[in-house]
């Protein structure tokens, strides 16, 4: 797919995907250097990817309460324009933006985890809105993987399970979270012998606020003996959403 997008980008010239305006020989075939510039990445805390000074392998926040996961990474803060993309993948199925924001994400990933598995949703929630954005999201990310990087990594989207339906996370501030997302998943019995004592695992979601959802997966995880768990989501969002 890479490889197609650039010939044709070649023959064609092509708009920038993030505010269409015409490209003329701009080294990248999907962003101008506009676009890009707001895209770039910050220094955040490798550990939970709060925006930092400079960047720093824990923040105190990680020192004193470390989270149960090893990495975060992420595209961007929730802000223009990564929040109008990530809002027309979930609310609108704008496919098309999980594509070119999971190729954004597959770039910064140093040493990919080979098994992705994206956050579900309830069944009965997904079940209106008939799709997960985290699924679309770990699938292209995994094919980013594979044409850009050359890493095969495999998406297990049965692997976990959201066993009770939870109230909307956003105005709800951390220890409200995790009040409300206690026992929320469960692991598949018919993954259970897969996932057991895995080297390294990553979990997708398409916004992490105060990280408390994925939280709760790892703890799930770790019970099951994984090494290393990383976070990758394509919003790290410093304050909850309202
Ligand atoms: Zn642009
Ligand atoms: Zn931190």
């Amino acid at each position: 797919m890479g490889w197609i997008r650039h010939t044709a980008y070649k023959v064609l010239g092509s708009n920038c995907y993030g505010c269409e305006k015409p490209l003329q020989g701009e080294t990248n075939p999907i962003w101008c250097p506009e676009c890009l510039d707001l895209l770039k990445p910050v220094c955040r805390c490798t550990t939970c990817g709060t925006l930092m000074e400079m960047p720093v392998e824990r923040c105190g926040g990680c020192v004193s309460d470390p989270p149960p996961w090893d990495r975060l990474y992420c595209v961007g803060e929730y802000n223009q324009p990564l929040s109008q993309y990530v809002q027309g993948l979930k609310y609108r199925r704008q496919v098309w933006h999980a594509r070119e924001l999971a190729s954004l994400l597959a770039e910064r990933l140093t040493s990919p985890a080979l098994i992705l598995l994206p956050i579900p949703l309830h069944w009965r929630r997904q079940s209106v809105r008939g799709f997960n954005q985290s699924d679309y999201l770990a699938e292209y990310l995994s094919q980013s993987l594979k044409e850009e990087v050359g890493v095969e990594s495999q998406v297990w989207s049965k692997a976990i399970k959201r066993i009770k339906v939870t109230k909307t996370q956003m105005g709800l501030n951390r220890r409200q979270r995790l009040v409300n997302l206690k026992h929320a998943f469960s692991l598949s019995p018919r993954y259970l012998a897969r996932i057991q004592n895995q080297p390294h695992i990553a979990l997708v979601d398409d916004v992490v606020t105060t990280g408390s959802t994925v939280a709760e997966v790892c703890l799930l995880l770790r019970e099951q003996g994984v090494k290393r768990i990383d976070v990758y989501c394509i919003c790290r969002a410093s304050r909850p959403i309202s």
